[in-house]
């Protein structure tokens, strides 16, 4: 195998990835513009400033070594501002992505692992989500995410490529060794942001929606530890390597927490008090989201080590608390 090429790799995902591959003993090349990853992140393998907007840049990559496998992590991700500025979304992760695209067409590369999202499945009529649930996407980012999976798809039946599409729910957590974690700027993500205001740098944590139709009031979500994600990718690419078959799988652990419930975890992980303040809704958020990943299980022998959500939060805090001032 030669090299595995990590766009987006300096990102709080493709980090994750990058060590976990390394470790394993696989030749890495991360390819981030660092527009939200951090340089800090990529600390294996090697490393390449690069955009996906500049064909030349790819080019270049490509040319200069020989790559096995791409994994695709490199797109804006936040829900509220793709609905405010779609033309970003749609170009950054729709438009770039058929640029890495057609540079691996070029580079006779042919195999693609490629980060997409629960959010492509919109709000959920049977929970747990498997991989047969419609996709009907409620905001851009979703859309943009489903998109580059039907690009992948007809690219893969004109010019042969071998993808898996692996849906994340909600990644938290960060690699228990407290070397990489999340760092995003601004973060929205609840976790840090219960972690903030668990440090004392926030006041309190927004709940926003106390009225869904859930056991509290407030929305379900099943969150995942990244190391888990990463470890996705790499058994997804022993699969793309030893079946040569290509297909989708839903990445969660099947279980739903409400966000009152994470809150709660964190006071006793942390021992801290954390001011929770009830807030309106926040668009686009569906009630309930939990994966029924048994496919993942069956087919890539996914089993979720770190699937208890003390634990996603103990890692978390661990890593929050270095990085306080
Ligand atoms: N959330 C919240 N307060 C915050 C941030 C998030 O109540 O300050 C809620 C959000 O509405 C959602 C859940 O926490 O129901 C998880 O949100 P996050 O942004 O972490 O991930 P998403 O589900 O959007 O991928």
């Amino acid at each position: 195998m030669n090299n595995i090429l990590i766009v987006g790799g300096a990102g709080y995902i493709g980090s994750h990835a990058n060590k976990l591959l390394s470790k394993k003993g696989f030749k890495t090349v991360v390819f981030d513009n660092l527009s939200t990853g951090n340089r800090e992140l990529s600390r294996w393998g090697e490393f390449v400033k690069g955009d996906l907007k500049n064909p030349a840049d790819l080019l270049r990559c490509f040319k200069k070594r020989r790559i096995s496998a791409v994994m695709h992590f490199a797109a804006c991700a936040y829900v509220g501002e793709s609905v405010t500025e779609p033309a970003k979304y749609y170009r950054n992760n729709v438009a770039n992505t058929l640029n890495l695209l057609d540079a691996m067409r070029a580079a006779g590369v042919k195999k693609i692992i490629f980060s997409s999202s629960a959010a492509t499945f919109g709000v959920p009529s049977e929970i747990p989500i498997t991989e047969t649930h419609p996709q009907s996407p409620i905001n851009p980012y979703g859309r943009t995410k489903l998109m580059m999976e039907q690009i992948i798809a007809d690219y893969a039946a004109a010019y042969g490529l071998e993808h898996v599409f692996l849906r994340y729910f909600n990644a938290a957590g960060a690699d228990t060794s407290g070397e990489i974690g999340e760092i995003h700027h601004p973060e929205t993500h609840l976790i840090p942001l219960i972690l903030d205001a668990a440090a004392g740098t926030r006041k309190d944590i927004k709940v926003f929606g106390t009225d869904y139709p859930t056991k509290d009031g407030t929305c379900v979500r099943d969150y995942v530890h990244v190391s888990d994600l990463a470890e996705a990718h790499a058994l997804a690419l022993d699969y793309l390597v030893k079946s040569g078959k290509s297909g989708g799988f839903n990445l969660g652990n099947g279980r739903g927490f409400s966000v009152r419930e994470v809150i709660e975890t964190a006071r006793k992980v942390t021992g801290k008090a954390i001011k929770a303040t009830a807030a309106p809704r926040r668009p686009g958020d569906p009630p309930v989201l939990i994966a029924s990943s048994a496919r993942a299980g069956k087919i890539l022998g996914w089993r979720p080590a770190l699937f208890d959500l003390d634990t996603i939060i103990k890692t978390a805090w661990a890593w929050h608390e270095r990085r306080i001032p």
